[in-house]
């Protein structure tokens, strides 16, 4: 569904991303976890588009996504629930889902709605609230809704257990683990590297702008190499 080659990016005249190589197949749960600063949130602003490509492919369902802007990469199923979540916080939690929707005007918004509610079900007690006043957790859970709304059949989530309680952490990725029922493919960025290798097909890890290390879920937390550097085993 996915396949990145060669990325490169830089800000300014520093180079980031090194040529990084991944893919993610359709029905996949793919995590890219690393340390702080090791070029996770550049990698999917590419992937969105937020982000220039200095060099290498974006291939998204056979299109070359290089010289697609970012809301056209929507339209064509790749949605981002971006880092630090970016909820409307004036706006109420029903007006932050329909948001998600702006592309549609059909009846099956309402229909998404109800799905979101259901999946969430404190979202729909607060439907009518401002957002700002939900909890970190409640925000993170209407950010990944949100992005639902837009029907991506690849969803990109940048560290949605950032800043949350270990019980609300385990919630959002039991969350994020239930979307392969929904048939949403998705591309985890996290630095909680064992929270997501758990609800993960296949992992990636990524050092100073380069893969390092890439395998089945399984095989990565098993790895001493993972368990010493990332997982404090
Ligand atoms: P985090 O978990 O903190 O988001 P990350 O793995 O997502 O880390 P990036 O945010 O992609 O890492 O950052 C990769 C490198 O690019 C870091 O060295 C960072 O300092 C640098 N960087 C990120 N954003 C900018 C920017 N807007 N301008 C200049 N350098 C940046």
């Amino acid at each position: 569904m996915l396949t990145v080659e060669g990325l490169r990016s830089r800000y300014g005249r520093i180079e980031v991303l090194h040529g990084i190589d991944l893919q993610v197949d359709s029905g996949e749960i793919v995590t890219v976890v690393g340390a702080n600063g090791a070029g996770k949130t550049t990698l999917l602003k590419c992937l969105s588009g937020t982000q220039p490509v200095s060099d290498g492919r974006i291939v998204f369902r056979g299109d070359n996504l290089g010289a697609v802007p970012a809301h056209a990469r929507l339209k064509r199923g790749l949605a981002q629930s971006p880092e630090g979540r970016q909820i409307f916080t004036n706006l109420s939690v029903e007006e932050n889902l329909r948001l998600g929707a702006f592309l549609y005007t059909d009846d099956r918004v309402d229909r998404d709605m109800a799905d979101a509610f259901a999946m969430f079900p404190i979202l729909k007690d607060k439907r009518h609230l401002p957002a700002g006043g939900l909890s970190g957790g409640q925000q993170q859970m209407l950010a990944i809704a949100r992005a639902l709304m837009g029907r991506p059949s690849c969803l990109l989530l940048d560290e949605p257990s950032m800043g949350l309680a270990p019980l609300l952490v385990a919630q959002i990725f039991e969350v994020i683990g239930d979307l392969k029922r929904r048939d949403v493919t998705v591309l985890l960025v996290e630095q909680n590297a064992f929270g997501a290798l758990k609800i993960a097909d296949r992992g990636y890890v990524m050092e100073t702008g380069r893969v390092t290390m890439s395998g089945p879920a399984a095989e990565l937390i098993a790895d001493p190499r993972i368990r010493e550097a990332y997982l404090g085993l």
